[in-house]
């Protein structure tokens, strides 16, 4: 099929471009918005389990640890890492799963791979001495390099694994924690860390009978490999008599999309919105590359994409890709300096965004070969509505004979389910399978969502006192609960490469908890004055992306059309962020060591006053 002329910015009809883009997206807004999902829980908990380990038993624990770290996954495994480069040799992970790995213990599904260039993504290459294979690399290799990771720096020796922290309570006396969880273990900590994830709990469509299905179903994230063959390798060869209908076309349904492709008998893959779908060019890494790379080359370059993508000046890009090539898209969503929209046309920015935008669709045009498909698979919105995909097999899936595609968004996804079909309007797709690529509950950690109950200073739950919205000294801390740490975006940093940020996280934690400790302090906690300026730094510096969220088709980045997120991470940028961290760690940290009995009465009587 011939491509479309491209468009420039002479040619672009961009107020019928605008009526276009609000068309797409009101045929997808859902009144129940965020609501229109269901939790992998209770009747829906099959979804959630582990396919992966069998569950082992073990003796409970009543022990005392010195650093407790919730999250076995890249932040837990980073924090660790560096409290024992700090010296501090009693650290404790815990994690609901059977192994390191986190995202990428649960993420197995094939063709699982790592959309962030690995060699800024996968942390700790240098230390670890290991070197990924490929440019993007495999799922499975991410997972066993959490897995050295752990290995060298001895991790696995107090690790709990398949075990959920269920109270977190803070012992005035003792100044400890007082940890629970549903292994009936009951031990203390003096410090406890929670890198819990953002993106973890498994969400299923909200259609109506769903439950009524007789074939076999799973989520991505709990790929089912007795059913489909293989185990990760992609023979599968379980899939040969099936006809399989894959839910869900965001970033992992275009890498699971061309595996199932291969060898289901049938493929249906039920759209409600196409993403976008870029060059990936992956290969393998370039051993002279390898041998060219000075110490330290890493850190450098995780830098370096850091700025890039957050619009700070830089002598070279040294890692040049699809992310790259679209940083100034990317202001609308991402923090950093190139959010100053003093500088920006927003005119010049909306033509920038329609010129890529065109070269998307056409290169849907390009490749799938049936018209009507790639109608359907052209992506209709701004850039950054939705998170960018990349991939040179998913639109090419779509050729073989095997795989057909439902566009579902006028029925604002699929209708319902049967004892044996998928229905969208009126037609009944007849399945064996039913795979949910249906993405996950965003920002939603157990210290968040309320499943694991954190009490400070005077039994107040950190929920009661993030009543109005969060409360912390950059991200980590809060006032009343003392030598307590988070990873996360909340009021910290964000990026694409998230591991980058929690890397920072980590480093940040380790140097805060061995200041602490190398001066004695009774403990961390912040003051409130501290607490309360940064909350104000952060409301303050926060870019309004409401308009640009409010015209986009619904997604987790808008809450499903349903709210902007604003103000949610430190909008001028990880760059910027990480020099103010490094700035208050060259100071004397009065803010949140508590030293003696005056820092003592400072937070108690502060806690009373703020509380009362
Ligand atoms: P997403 O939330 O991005 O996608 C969910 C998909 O399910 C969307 O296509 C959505 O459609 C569709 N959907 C939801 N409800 C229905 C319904 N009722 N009927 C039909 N379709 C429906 O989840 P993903 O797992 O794809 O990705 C989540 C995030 O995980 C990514 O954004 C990324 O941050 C991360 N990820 C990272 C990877 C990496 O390589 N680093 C790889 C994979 C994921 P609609 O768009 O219309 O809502």
């Amino acid at each position: 099929m011939k491509a479309p002329a491209a468009e420039t910015p002479e040619n672009i009809d961009i107020v019928a471009l605008r009526e276009r883009y609000a068309r797409e997206r009101d045929r997808r807004l859902r009144p129940d918005g965020a609501r229109q999902y269901h939790r992998a829980a209770g009747t829906f908990g099959y979804y959630a389990k582990d396919p992966y380990t069998p569950r082992v038993e073990r003796e409970p624990k009543s022990d005392r640890v010195e650093v407790l770290v919730i999250g076995a996954g890249f932040g837990g495994l980073l924090t660790s890492a560096r409290l024992r480069d700090a010296g501090i040799d009693s650290v404790r992970l815990m994690d609901e799963a059977g192994d390191m790995g986190g995202t990428w213990y649960w993420n197995r599904y094939p063709g699982v791979r790592c959309d962030i260039e690995s060699y800024v993504y996968m942390p700790l290459l240098e230390e670890t001495g290991a070197m990924p294979t490929e440019r993007y690399a495999g799922g499975e290799e991410i997972r066993r390099h959490a897995i050295r990771i752990a290995e060298h720096y001895d991790l696995y020796r107090d690790t709990l694994f398949q075990t959920r922290a269920t109270a977190l309570t803070w012992d005035e006396d003792l100044h400890e924690w007082h940890v629970e969880t549903d292994r009936g273990d009951d031990f203390r900590a003096r410090y406890v860390v929670t890198s819990s994830g953002t993106l973890t709990q498994p969400k299923l469509p909200g259609i109506a009978g769903i439950e009524n299905f007789r074939g076999h179903t799973f989520h991505t994230s709990r790929w089912d490999y007795s059913y489909t063959g293989g185990s990760g390798d992609g023979v599968l060869d379980g899939l040969a008599d099936k006809r399989v209908a894959v839910v869900g076309t965001g970033a992992t349904g275009l890498q699971v999309v061309p595996e199932v492709a291969k060898y289901a008998k049938e493929l249906i893959v039920f759209q409600r919105t196409p993403s976008t779908v870029d060059v990936r060019d992956n290969g393998p890494t370039d051993s002279d590359w390898v041998a060219s790379l000075r110490p330290g080359w890493q850190r450098e370059r995780m830098e370096n994409f850091l700025a890039v993508l957050a619009g700070e000046p830089v002598e070279e890009s040294l890692v040049t890709d699809g992310w790259t090539a679209t940083t100034g898209l990317q202001r609308h969503i991402l923090s950093g300096s190139q959010g100053d929209s003093d500088d920006h046309d927003e005119l010049q920015d909306e033509l920038d965004d329609a010129i890529t935008m065109s070269r998307l669709r056409a290169r849907v045009d390009e490749i799938v070969e049936d018209p009507a498909t790639a109608a359907a698979l052209r992506p209709w919105y701004r850039y950054m509505c939705k998170r960018p995909g990349f991939s040179d097999l998913y639109l090419q899936a779509f050729n073989l004979p095997n795989v057909s595609l439902v566009d579902t968004a006028d029925s604002h996804g699929i209708s319902a389910m049967t004892e044996h079909a998928v229905v969208v309007g009126d037609d009944a797709y007849e399945v064996d399978c039913v795979i949910f690529a249906t993405g996950f509950e965003a920002g939603v950690s157990g210290v968040v969502s309320g499943t694991l109950p954190v009490i400070g200073r005077g039994g107040l739950s950190l929920l009661e006192a993030w009543g109005r919205g969060p409360r912390t000294l950059h991200g980590f801390s809060t006032h009343g609960f003392p030598n307590l740490f988070q990873l996360g975006a909340i009021q910290n940093a964000n990026s694409v490469n998230f591991a980058h940020i929690l890397q920072e996280q980590a480093e940040h934690i380790s140097a805060t908890i061995g200041r602490a400790d190398a001066e004695n302090a009774r403990w961390v906690e912040p003051t409130p004055e501290a607490e309360a300026a940064w909350v104000q730094t952060v409301i303050e510096t926060a870019r309004d992306v409401s308009a640009f969220q409010a015209e986009c088709t619904p997604g987790y980045y808008n809450a499903e059309g349903s709210q902007a997120i604003t103000g949610f991470t430190y909008s001028p940028g990880p760059v910027a962020f990480h020099r103010l961290l490094r700035e208050w760690r060259a100071g004397d940290m009065r803010d949140v060591l508590v030293r003696d009995e005056h820092d003592e009465r400072i937070r108690e009587d502060s806690f009373v006053s703020a509380t009362a």
